[in-house]
């Protein structure tokens, strides 16, 4: 029994590349679920959600319920990253984007991570005595996987794509946010939790995530989760073949449909 999932934020309205994620993920599982991946309040609106069921509806496609909304789960979440701290994988970083920059800037070599220049580390090194002391002072602050610490707990590990092992980097992100500063929780972490609890086995997504299946199966050895395959799938480009983008407003399945296009016509722009 294979179980999918199409897992979009809904920040913006769902493009043709949602549709190549959705459709692949609808097509190669016996079950399909639909998650909304809105821990992000500012950004996330309803109407976006109420958007993507009526596009996902209108490319044919039904998932099983209930539908997964990410902001109901903060909870588990929650316990995820405390089995974390109580061993020690996680320290706080009291970092601002600009002490990131410019503690950046002034590194000779700054190692590259799949989202731009990996965190540096600064707040690795703090005593407990300083965390204790600026919490208290009540300095908002972040949760860090410590990378390395984190390698060495888990040993060597692979991941499965398109049925073929793939040695986990676990240092490709450096020392990740896995807490932010206004929620327990980041992208990652989250994403791990909920694959596991809606019993998901097979992950599809695009190419662009592939990156992330390092640290997430990272996270899955960590938090004792069984190990999805991953089937990552090329992108849907634009004319000028750069990646789609939830800016671009004209290649959105709402103004598709506005301007004529059936659901065929959108399987035969993505080469499905
Ligand atoms: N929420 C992510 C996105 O919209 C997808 C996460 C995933 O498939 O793992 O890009």
């Amino acid at each position: 029994m294979i179980v999918t999932r199409f897992a979009p934020s809904p920040t913006g309205y769902l493009h043709l590349g949602h549709a190549c994620a959705a459709i692949t993920a609808y097509e190669s599982g016996d079950d399909f679920l639909l998650r909304i991946e809105d821990i992000d309040q500012g950004r996330s609106r309803d109407a976006f959600i109420e958007a993507i069921f009526f596009d996902l509806k209108w490319l044919g496609l039904s998932w099983d319920e209930p539908v997964l909304r990410q902001s109901r789960r903060m909870g588990a979440y929650m316990s995820a990253l405390e089995s974390l701290q109580a061993r020690g994988l996680v320290y706080p970083c009291f970092c601002t984007r600009k002490d990131i920059a410019e503690e950046i800037a002034r590194a000779p070599e700054a190692p590259q991570g799949p989202d731009g220049p990996l965190y540096p580390g600064t707040c690795r090194a703090l005593s407990d005595e300083e965390r204790t002391t600026r919490i208290a002072a009540g300095e908002a602050y972040a949760l860090r996987l410590n990378a390395r610490k984190a390698a060495e707990m888990t040993g060597p590990l692979s991941f499965t794509e398109h049925g073929r092992l793939h040695p986990v980097d676990p240092l490709r992100f450096g020392d990740l946010v896995i807490g932010r500063k206004d929620m327990p929780t980041s992208y990652h972490l989250a994403v791990v939790v909920d694959d596991a609890f809606q019993n998901v086995n097979l992950v599809t997504r695009g190419a662009d995530l592939l990156p992330s299946a390092h640290i997430q199966r990272v996270l899955q050895a960590l938090l004792g989760l069984p190990e999805p395959a991953y089937e990552h799938h090329r992108l849907v480009l634009d004319r000028d073949g750069r990646k789609l983008s939830k800016r671009d407003n004209a290649i959105t399945l709402r103004s598709l449909r506005e301007a004529g296009a059936t659901p065929s016509d959108i399987r035969a722009r993505i080469g499905l």
